[in-house]
């Protein structure tokens, strides 16, 4: 009914006040009510005796004749002095005498309960509303063998004392209320005060503001509960920072995971999640709280899944998901609640770095087996005996080639080796143009040979660069060999560099066969040759290319081709000179 502590301190105080003042009421009324009673009851016993003590001193019988004007005249001046009604009766009920009417026309008065109890007892007492008076009366009668004296007085003065005192009370009662009222709502602010302040502050507390505090607290029982309040406000920030750090740092882990995971909970929804995975699904909005059925648009894991939640078995399984490859775990766990943990180990370089070993072990064997069974087949014969001395050196002489180009293939590819583990390249000053004229220069038997022209136009070519001569070297020689290797004969290559702006290209032009346009994507790769048999016969490898591009992506250079059926040009372009 009444929410307010204040107010319901006040109506409990105040109806209690109200309660107590009514008793007192009641109370002081009824025994001042009795107690004047008994004061005027004596009152009237005395008058009483003394009446009859002043009629008996007439030694004359008490009848109608027995009052003289004397003895009338005495009476009734006692009557008006002392504010009484006397009347004598005599024994059968006749009114003989009467102060405040006329005894002829008064009825009997045997039958009175005062005369009745006097009759019984020697006196007798009753309190009644009087037709003759018109007011309350007290009467005492005393009964004298022949005769009843009866003395009676107003109980106005009574009634009029009580009514007096019941208005002093009330007016004292409803001052002392206002006054109590007062003296409580004071009392009741200055004590719900603290309460108010507490109840705000765990509002406040409890709606996240962990740095609200109870402030001026008192040295009471109520500033103890404040201030414990405080200390347990403390301690629940301490741990809320606790975990909020320990939340931050397992966030942190699970972020710098790149391999897609997430919690989800017994209700089938994502709890904690990292960006690998969000990113995998490729879901638009934040992931927790959803479905993982909503999110995983996946059906074979969302099964899996699915199992794993029934079965609460650890479940492990590869899986495409895009265009990645994923080596899935799904661990079920019950503590501290029940969910499960998926964990998207993210296997497609490691694939990839498979299948192109695979395919390199696969390339180099077959690479390597060829010249082999050829040096075995001219070994075979030269040691069977089938074939003179002349064709036998010749067999020892192709069985040589076929070596040397084992040679160049393990060179080759100890070197692309070298290139993919480059820790050792530095970078340091290099000179252009002195590589590219060395190049040519050892070079120049086989352009005699091919009799080939070269046009060298370098002259751009700044001073130095910053790189790496043994890449440089690299690059140069295998783009001019196979400049030469793949021209025809009496053909030109021409060399040639240009500076745009902070990009500098050096161009490797030649006339030869060309490369088909849908081969260019392939030929950086290793052991890709376009057309195997000139590949061979020129002791290429096959790797050449590939060394380029490693030699050129180490030093941040970029290679790119055109070509045609009149001939091929392979472009260096080196940035920031
Ligand atoms: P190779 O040792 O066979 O020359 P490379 O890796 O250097 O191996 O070249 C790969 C293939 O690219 C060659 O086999 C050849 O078919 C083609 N190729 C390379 N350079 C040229 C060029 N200048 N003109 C035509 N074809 C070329």
């Amino acid at each position: 009914m009444f929410k307010n502590l204040k107010t319901k301190l006040i109506v409990v105080y105040s109806v209690a006040l109200i309660c107590f003042i009514s008793f007192l009421l009641v109370y002081s009324s009824r025994h001042i009510h009795k107690e004047f009673t008994l004061f005027l009851k004596t009152e009237l016993q005395q008058s009483i005796d003394y009446i009859n003590t002043y009629c008996l001193s007439f030694h004359k019988p008490i009848n109608k004749q027995f009052f003289t004007y004397e003895i009338v005249t005495a009476l009734k001046n006692l009557s008006q002095k002392s504010s009484l009604r006397i009347t004598i009766i005599q024994n059968d009920g006749t009114v003989l005498f009467d102060t405040d009417a006329n005894p002829e026309i008064m009825e009997n008065h045997l039958y009175r309960p005062e005369i009745l109890e006097a009759r019984k007892n020697g006196t007798g007492m009753a309190t009644r509303f009087s037709n003759t008076i018109g007011a309350d009366m007290l009467y005492v009668a005393s009964y004298y063998s022949n005769y009843y004296i009866r003395t009676a007085k107003s109980m106005s003065t009574i009634n009029m004392l009580i009514e007096s005192i019941t208005r002093n009370i009330v007016i004292a009662g409803i001052i002392v209320l206002i006054i109590s009222i007062t003296v409580t709502a004071i009392f009741a602010t200055a004590f719900t005060r603290p309460i108010k302040e507490s109840l705000r502050f765990i509002d406040a507390f409890f709606n996240g503001n962990l740095h609200a505090r109870i402030l001026n607290y008192k040295d009471d029982e109520m500033g103890y509960l404040q201030k414990a309040m405080n200390q347990l406000a403390d301690n629940i920030q301490q741990r809320i920072m606790e975990l909020t750090n320990e939340k931050n740092k397992l966030f942190m882990i699970i972020e710098s995971i790149h391999d897609p995971i997430a919690l989800i909970d017994e209700d089938k929804k994502i709890v904690i999640y990292n960006r690998a995975f969000a990113n995998c699904f490729e879901y638009p909005e934040r992931l927790t709280g959803k479905y993982y059925f909503t999110v995983i648009r996946h059906s074979e894991l969302n099964a899996k899944i699915y199992i794993a939640f029934s079965q609460k078995q650890k479940i492990s399984f590869e899986e495409t998901i895009g265009a990645k490859n994923f080596h899935i775990f799904i661990y079920p766990f019950a503590e501290p609640a029940t969910g499960i943990l998926l964990l998207m180990h993210d296997v497609t370089e490691q694939k990839r770095i498979q299948q192109l070993k695979s395919d390199l072990v696969g390339n180099l064997s077959h690479e390597l087996k060829t010249p082999i069974s050829i040096i075995r087949g001219y070994l075979e014969t030269i040691k069977d005996n089938i074939c003179d001395q002349k064709t036998a050196e010749q067999f020892i002489e192709n069985a040589l080639i076929n070596v040397e180009r084992q040679n160049a293939i393990i060179n080759d590819m100890l070197k692309l080796n070298q290139l993919e583990t480059s820790s050792f390249i530095t970078s340091e000053s290099i000179d252009l143009k002195k590589i590219i004229s060395q190049c040519v220069e050892l070079l120049t038997p086989k352009i005699q040979k091919k009799n080939l022209a070269i046009v060298m136009d370098i002259q751009s070519l700044p001073q130095t660069i910053t790189g790496n001569a043994f890449l440089a070297e690299e690059i140069f020689f295998n783009l001019i060999d196979n400049a030469i290797n793949y021209n025809n004969p009496g053909g030109s290559i021409t060399i040639s560099a240009n500076k745009e702006s902070t990009l500098l290209s050096i161009s490797i032009a030649d006339t030869g066969v060309g490369i088909p346009p849908d081969e260019i994507p392939r030929i950086f790769e290793r052991f890709y040759r376009v057309d195997k048999s000139r590949s061979r016969e020129t002791g290429g490898t096959g790797l050449g290319l590939s060394i380029v591009k490693h030699a050129a992506l180490i030093m941040g250079w970029t290679v790119d081709v055109t070509s045609s059926s009149s001939g091929s040009t392979f472009r260096i372009i080196i940035p920031s000179v």
